[in-house]
């Protein structure tokens, strides 16, 4: 019985302080998603779940932790991939509700859409009982002032490969601190900060206008099948693509044999790793 699975906090870590907390958070959520995926668990429903964790955490930039954007409001953006259907959903700008990923499962679900943003994706959780959450639920996980022009931001995912061989990613974030209103990274975009078929999920966190504009979560799977790469090399490329036209960050993708990569080039990036094998392994830093 082969699983694995990869979970990030976002590529925003700095030494200037510890992430026990979150490591610890997420030592637990590797014992929880190992559970499931014992028990026969489809890999889009524990990809699911720990991102859902991650949200709830309030540790990370996303869900309870999302900073506001420059009008403090706070906006999220959330997607989630199956591997073997290569089924979507997204919502981009959603206002008010606990969790963007499930949203974002819904709309793969019980739409005929990808992606839905603002006003229309709250209308659409609304309409399926999704909980509302106040603006005073919200505890932002950085709150250090962010210089002109400088592009910090955090994010969570998960990509997973079950019992059965199937993969899975799921990414949700508050994005950028202090973004303009209306901002959308890549963690929404399917292909760009997202992406599962039958050889890889991956799932991206980094300054995302970067990650859109090099395509990172496609292009390591596109690595993969036209390049022959592993899911370690394809995913150090697709990174290296995305860092030479000057943007951060890194990726955690699985591939079909339960191969897991975390490649980054920020100053660290939350991490952790479960497999089958006996692996449990949490770290920020290199
Ligand atoms: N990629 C996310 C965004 O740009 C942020 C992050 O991953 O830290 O919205």
């Amino acid at each position: 019985m082969i699983w694995s699975f990869a979970l990030h906090g976002g590529a925003g870590p700095t030494r200037d302080r510890t992430y026990e907390r979150e490591e610890a958070h997420m030592r637990a959520l590797l014992d929880e998603g190992a559970a499931m995926l014992e028990g026969g668990a489809a890999a889009l429903d524990v990809a699911e779940a720990m991102v859902r964790a991650l949200e709830a955490s309030g540790h990370h930039i996303a869900g309870k932790g999302a900073p506001a954007n420059a009008e403090g409001v706070v906006e999220l953006d959330a997607s989630i991939m199956d591997g073997a259907t290569r089924k979507a959903g997204a919502v981009a700008a959603l206002v008010g509700f606990e969790s963007p990923v499930g949203v974002a499962r819904a709309v793969m679900e019980k739409t005929r859409h990808v992606l839905l943003v603002g006003a229309g994706a709250a209308a659409f959780a609304r309409a399926h009982a999704f909980a509302t959450v106040t603006p005073d639920y919200y505890t932002p996980a950085v709150t250090r002032p962010v210089a002109p022009g400088e592009l910090a931001h955090g994010t969570v995912g998960a990509v997973v490969r079950d019992t059965a061989g199937r993969l899975a990613a799921a990414t949700s974030t508050g994005g950028l601190l202090t973004k303009t209103p209306g901002r959308v990274g890549d963690s929404p975009l399917i292909g760009a900060g997202t992406w599962a078929d039958t050889r890889v999920a991956v799932s991206c966190t980094g300054q995302g206008e970067y990650f859109i504009r090099a395509n990172v979560a496609a292009d390591v799977s596109a690595r993969m099948a036209y390049a022959h790469q592993s899911v370690h090399a394809a995913a150090a490329a697709a990174l290296a693509d995305m860092a030479a036209l000057g943007g951060d960050g890194g990726l955690i993708a699985v591939d079909a044999a339960g191969e897991v990569a975390t490649p980054f080039v920020s100053e660290g990036m939350k991490r952790g790793i479960a497999t089958s094998r006996g692996v449990r392994d949490v770290r920020t830093f290199r």
